[in-house]
């Protein structure tokens, strides 16, 4: 995964909150350390280089408190958990009705690199499969690459409070195995639905996928939209609070892959997972989930990250049509 060491000393300095609700997360990891199902991304061979076992859970409050066990600060590309918070960039660019001339916000049931597009507008689904996702990056400002690729760092800067670091073997990775991303990039260029930037703007994608994150990392940038906005560690504004409501919605309907009905029914609450092996999970006003496990299963979901949190989901009573009183309450005692 690269030579990190700056990072890799930043992110160990993050104290976690010892707790009765972090001797929860460490039974809730035991428990389910020895899920040895599914399998590590191969489609690309970097990708596969992952260890299966590495397994980390983080949750932060919207209040700033982190708690977390396990490999929180192990390093892994975010892949497609990246479509989700640039669907917000593209939005604070250029406001909802241009995006969404773009963009639909329609689940497909399909696998996310299916190469299909609206018959009628000729629009990309939504933006988190790989052609809304792609159709998306086409929207990030900037007159040249590097202004481009700048202004997605500093967006992601944003949101895990550090500086981002791209993998740039799995990023090439991508690039040698990327045809079929090219293939929706240029049936999406023919229908006038991305500009003629196109290797420009697949670059961009294969690099934004690549982008390092953590499980911690990922639980900040779920509490920061799940805190209007605002990244609860460092108080800085991520992304404009009118358009949270909108990539949640997104992630909500179609975050899980074709997996997103099953996930809303036993999880409830708006998430976006990526093939690296990450789940981002957001509880509106209460708090962000990060979990890092790279066992997948065949739709590309996370494991362990899934049943991780419906534990979770059940145990603070996140799921919006829960009718059961919580067993923790996040915002009082024991936690
Ligand atoms: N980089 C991957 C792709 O475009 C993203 C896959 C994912 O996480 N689903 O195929």
């Amino acid at each position: 995964m690269g030579d990190h060491h700056s990072f890799q000393s930043l992110a160990n300095s993050i104290q976690a909150v010892a707790s009765p609700f972090r001797a929860y997360l460490c039974d809730l990891q035991q428990q389910y350390q020895g899920v040895r199902e599914g399998k590590v991304a191969d489609y690309i061979p970097e990708l596969a280089k992952a260890d299966p076992e590495w397994f980390g859970v983080s949750v932060v409050t919207v209040d700033g408190r982190v708690y977390e066990v396990g490999d929180c600060h192990q390093p892994f590309t975010i892949q497609s958990i990246s479509k989700a918070f640039v669907y917000g960039l593209a939005l604070e660019a250029h406001g909802r009705e241009v995006v969404l001339a773009k963009v639909g916000v329609e689940p497909t049931g399909e696998a996310f690199n299916a190469i299909i597009l609206d018959e009628v507008t000729n629009r990309p689904y939504n933006p988190m499969v790989n052609a809304g996702a792609i159709a998306t990056t086409d929207l990030i400002p900037g007159s040249t690459a590097t202004d481009r690729l700048n202004h997605l760092l500093d967006f992601f800067r944003r949101f895990t409070g550090r500086q981002i670091y791209i993998d740039t073997s799995v990023a090439t990775s991508e690039r040698i195995t990327g045809s079929r991303n090219r293939a929706i990039a240029h049936l999406m260029h023919n229908f006038g639905m991305i500009s003629d930037r196109i290797d420009e703007t697949l670059e961009l994608y294969f690099q934004q996928c690549s982008i390092l994150v953590t499980a911690h990392d990922l639980a900040v940038m779920g509490a920061t939209l799940a805190n209007a906005g605002i990244n609860p560690v460092t108080r800085e504004q991520a992304i404009d609070p009118r358009y949270v409501q909108d990539i949640l919605s997104v992630m909500h309907s179609c975050g899980m892959y074709d997996y997103s009905g099953e996930w809303m029914y036993r999880v409830g609450i708006p998430a976006k997972s990526g093939v690296g092996g990450g789940i981002t999970a957001v509880a509106p006003r209460r708090l962000g989930i990060g979990t890092f496990s790279p066992r997948l299963d065949p739709k590309g979901n996370s494991v362990r990250g899934i049943k991780v949190c419906e534990a979770l989901t059940q145990e603070l009573g996140l799921h919006p049509f829960n009718m059961v009183p919580a067993t923790q309450d996040v915002g009082s005692v024991n936690f």
